[in-house]
């Protein structure tokens, strides 16, 4: 991966560790940024309580072929998240090929290769996917056979279960003690040293064009929009429509059309787009309230890094403001240790001690902080009473504060129709919570609700209190641009047209499958023969959030009896009806297909609609086939991995 190669640095990691006088190196493989969040986290806490020279590193920016040379007084730790079918993040694809492949070639000739290395491991994973955890499980595997040396356990998260924290603090306390055994470290009273170093720019005003105000206003400093944009570059892009999805009052699902065509970006029907997100401004403002950063919001400040390792997630120079408001995940709930590391700074002795249990104490925080989905903002309102925390060093905001993600939305619209032009579909988050006065809110979500009532020019632009409006130079919340890029996914159609395919998608689920729909009928259009094409989908009420309801019946009107949309609407009977119970009425026609090479794709909630369809499937196998259950299982894997059986499903 030349991709985060950057020029004139070096990708040896023996030179680095040298140069830099490290003697940890924390490689994280992160799509999320939960990896990443770790790493750094292991970092702070191997230099603060150990001592120890850490660097947080990406494993796109280095070669591996080195690692039997890394000298045996030193560790390499690698945090390492599992995407989707058991597949690396993005930026481990290399060095899971390398280290996992037939036989890694490294410098040395040493025998076993890696009996030099030490390393630790931890993995992130879902237990609700088939290969749970499997890149810290291959890698894990493939490192110890190669004759590296494990220090304590390989640890593993489940998002699944939700205890993907707890299970990073249980994992890592016993491995500091293995490490500090191996190692000879001397465990001290844990010190706090600021990574970032943060100074006022007198002199300097928001309104200078080098001063950066986030995503949405880079065009502005940039001159023209500069390509490539991806996953570190997002481009600003034009927003053609947006309209409601649900007839319901309460609820919104919206349709966006988003126009790339004035950059470089492409996409595949089945490809996912992300949005770049801007937290609601009341967010902002709580967030820089507590910490007494109000009043000087929109100084200008530079940051650099105090450690020749660290990277400012940033550019600079920013404001307090612009950092909070577009790089900061400020809304989402606060990890237990970095309530720990706050209690240092906290403004008195009775809101300390509070913060040291939360700290320590699982099931106190549990029920404090989780239960009410508290952000860190409107925990430190309760803890402090009102008082500011005006202690904490912004570094250790920049340190603690995991950074702002980008949300990922399967594309609802078809490339042989609108190349430029992509559509998204999303659920608008908000959940009513016992214990906290307002709902919760997405922050992706009600952006994008906010950019189309602004749009759209609604008269009551803020239904939900929230604002997105900018009051400053070169101000780009117009309604009309979006920061995104395209994720290249491997959920795709057929390369055979006349292959029949089954689309399982109830809600948000019918997302690709409308771009599938929509490709299959340009392309009759176009003069091709297509196979036949089923989709089961489900909702609430057909009256209330039915998505597509027209265009289906326009599908329909082209592709005729070689389309069909097999509808389950779960509360509008005695009984909940869902896709898989359709399915199974259908289990027949189901096989039949099947038999034919039909593809089966399955799109939407991975939590449980995924799983039973999997299971209704085998069963309709088992049933149909007079094969027994375990038999019909092995095929339905089998599907999967011929890609036959493809799934795109979140948690
Ligand atoms: P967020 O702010 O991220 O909140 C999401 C959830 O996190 C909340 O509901 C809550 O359960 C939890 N949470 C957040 N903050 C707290 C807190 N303080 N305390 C406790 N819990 C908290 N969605 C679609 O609608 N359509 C799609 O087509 C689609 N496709 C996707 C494809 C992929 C590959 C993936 C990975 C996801 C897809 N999603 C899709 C989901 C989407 O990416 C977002 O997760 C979703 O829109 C919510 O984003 P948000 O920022 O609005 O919510
Ligand atoms: P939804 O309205 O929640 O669900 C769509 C349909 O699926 C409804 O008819 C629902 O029925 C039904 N359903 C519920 N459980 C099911 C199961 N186990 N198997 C099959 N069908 C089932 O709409 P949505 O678009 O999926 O999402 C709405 C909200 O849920 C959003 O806030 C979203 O973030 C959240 N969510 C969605 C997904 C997803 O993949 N779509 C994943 C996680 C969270 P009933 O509601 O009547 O039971």
């Amino acid at each position: 991966g030349a991709n985060g190669a950057k020029a004139g640095k070096t990708r040896n990691i023996v030179e680095k560790m040298e140069e830099s006088g490290k003697n940890c190196i924390i490689f994280y493989g992160s799509q999320t940024g939960t990896a990443e969040d770790y790493a750094s986290r292991l970092a702070k806490e191997g230099k603060s309580r150990f001592g120890l020279e850490t660097m947080v590193a990406d494993l796109e920016d280095y070669d591996y072929d080195n690692l039997d040379a890394v000298p045996s007084d030193k560790v390499v730790m690698f945090v390492l998240a599992t995407y989707g079918e058991g597949e690396p993040t993005d930026n481990a694809v290399d060095f899971t090929e390398f280290i996992t492949g037939e036989s890694p070639s490294f410098t040395l000739d040493n025998d076993p290769p890696l009996g030099n290395l030490n390393y630790v491991a931890f993995g992130l994973g879902n237990n609700t996917y088939e290969h749970y955890n499997s890149m810290v499980r291959n890698v894990d595997k493939a490192l110890t056979a190669a004759g590296a040396h494990r220090i304590g356990e390989a640890g593993e998260g489940d998002d699944g279960a939700g205890t993907m924290e707890e299970d990073f603090l249980a994992w890592k306390d016993p491995m500091w003690t293995a490490l500090a055994e191996k190692m000879g470290l001397e465990e001290r009273e844990a010190v706090y040293e600021p990574i970032f170093g943060i100074t006022d720019r007198e002199g300097l005003t928001r309104d200078a064009p080098e001063v950066y105000l986030g995503e949405p206003n880079k065009t502005h400093l940039d001159g023209t929009p500069k390509g490539p944009f991806n996953a570190h570059n997002p481009y600003i892009a034009p927003i053609q429509k947006s309209t409601e999805l649900f007839s319901v009052k309460d609820r919104n699902c919206l349709h966006m059309e988003v126009d790339i065509s004035g950059s470089n970006l492409s996409y595949q029907t089945g490809d996912h787009i992300a949005v770049w997100p801007t937290n609601a401004g009341e967010e902002v403002d709580r967030f820089l309230e507590v910490f007494g950063l109000a009043s000087k919001r929109h100084n200008v400040i530079s940051v650099k890094a105090l450690e020749p390792t660290a990277k400012v997630p940033f550019p600079t120079p920013t404001t307090f403001d612009a950092v909070a408001r577009y790089h900061m995940e400020i809304c989402s709930p606060v990890s237990r240790q970095f309530i720990a590391t706050l209690a240092a700074f906290a403004p008195d002795d009775e809101s300390k001690a509070e913060m040291t249990k939360l700290g320590s104490d699982k099931d106190y925080f549990h029920s404090k902080v989780n239960a009410h989905c508290l952000n860190i903002a409107r925990l430190l309102e309760v803890v402090g009473k009102g008082k500011k925390w005006s202690n904490v060093p912004f570094s250790a905001l920049i340190e603690g504060v995991t950074k702002l993600q980008p949300r990922y939305y399967s594309i609802s619209s078809s490339s042989l129709e609108q190349p430029k032009l992509i559509s998204i579909t999303a659920v608008v988050e908000s959940q009513n919570l016992p214990g906290r006065g307002d709902p919760f809110r997405g922050v992706a979500t009600n952006y994008l609700l906010a950019l189309k009532e602004k749009q759209n020019g609604d008269p009551n632009p803020n239904p939900f209190g929230l604002t997105y409006e900018i009051t400053g130079p070169r101000n780009r919340f117009d309604g009309i641009h979006v920061p995104v890029h395209v994720r290249h996914s491997n959920f795709k159609l057929p390369s055979d047209p006349t292959r029949p395919v089954i689309m399982v998608g109830p809600g948000t689920g019918v997302a690709p499958f409308r771009g599938f729909i929509r490709e299959r009928k340009k392309m009759v259009e176009n003069g091709q023969a297509v196979g036949k094409t089923i989709l089961f989908f489900g909702c609430r009420k057909s009256t209330e959030d039915f998505l597509y309801k027209e265009e289906w019946e326009e599908a329909k009107q082209v592709l005729g009896d070689k389309f069909e949309i097999v509808l389950a609407f779960s509360r509008e009977g005695s009984k909940k009806v869902y896709v898989q119970h359709r399915l199974k009425e259908r289990a027949k026609e189901v096989n039949e297909l099947l038999q034919q090479k039909a593809y089966f794709y399955v799109c939407g909630d991975a939590a449980n609609m995924a799983r039973e369809v999997n299971t209704v499937l085998a069963q309709i196998l088992c049933g149909e086939r007079g094969i027994p259950e375990e038999k019909a299982e092995e095929i339905v894997k089998q599907m999967r991995a011929t890609n036959q059986y493809q799934e795109d499903v979140w948690s």
